[in-house]
């Protein structure tokens, strides 16, 4: 799994400062945005996490690459619709001899792991022969054959298989993807993930994201009797 952050609104502080002061200043934008320094921004940043005024926070957009995920785990980021993403199609990509996940857990039991890897040998050998299949159809028109071919043999591909996505965020919806997807309950893999886009956007922007993640950082659980009794530092 390998996450980037490709690239990001520049001075995302200063934007969200600017955005937040127009509300209640007689300046113009331009005014505005040239009046502030970096730490002006920044203290007037927390000012608006403690007064959980949120909405200066969706001018700052945040792109993050996203390799070697599973599908499965790729549902989970679709789920987001305040996101903006465009994902490897298997309508278009030839998955013969795909890359894939292997969660811990099944890498950590032998009979387990033996069973997943036979299974996904088997998939991959169905996709080829598919494939194969569909592409030698002369019933089929010969001008997007091979399309037709790889949109209908990826039906036997797993969930396990590899994809990549690009993602767009702004920090108002990465405060809340945090909340969600960094708490255990999340599934590992997609917590991974979200863990580490937490770590890349913290690093540049401390300020913005100070406090993000699972709502147990901040010393309070919402789920209950679902909890899973081990907060997060
Ligand atoms: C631990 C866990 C388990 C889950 N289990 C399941 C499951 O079993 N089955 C399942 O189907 N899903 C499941 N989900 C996915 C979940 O239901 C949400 O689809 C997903 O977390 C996205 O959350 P969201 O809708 O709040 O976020 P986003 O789509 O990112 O939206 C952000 C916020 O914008 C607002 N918003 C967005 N769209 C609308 C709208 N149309 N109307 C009003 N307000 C809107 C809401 O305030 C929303 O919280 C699970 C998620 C988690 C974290």
């Amino acid at each position: 799994m390998g996450v980037t952050l490709l690239t990001h609104t520049p001075e995302p502080e200063k934007i969200i400062a600017c955005a937040a002061k127009i509300c209640y200043s007689p300046s113009n934008a331009e005014d505005l945005l040239e009046g502030l320094t970096d730490e002006k921004a920044k203290i007037f940043i927390r000012k608006l996490k403690a007064m959980s005024h949120e909405t200066p926070f969706e001018m700052a957009d945040f792109v993050f690459g996203i390799d070697g995920m599973s599908k499965a785990c790729s549902q989970h980021f679709s789920r987001h619709r305040i996101s903006s993403q465009n994902q490897k199609s298997q309508r278009y990509v030839d998955e013969r001899d795909f890359d894939f996940y292997t969660p811990d857990v099944i890498k950590n039991n032998k009979d387990a792991l033996e069973i997943y890897n036979y299974v996904i040998s088997q998939n991959n050998n169905a996709y080829h022969l598919i494939l194969t299949s569909l592409r030698a159809d002369e019933s089929l028109p010969i001008e997007n054959r091979d399309k037709i071919a790889l949109e209908n043999a990826r039906y036997v591909l797993p969930n396990a298989c590899d994809t990549s996505l690009i993602l767009k965020m702004n920090a108002r919806e990465l405060f809340h993807f945090f909340k969600l997807r960094c708490c255990n309950r999340a599934l590992t893999e997609t917590r991974l993930i979200a863990d580490e886009m937490l770590r890349l956007v913290s690093e540049k922007f401390p300020v913005i994201f100070e406090g993000s993640g699972a709502p147990c950082i901040n010393g309070s659980c919402p789920e209950g009797k679902m909890g899973c009794g081990h907060p997060r530092k």
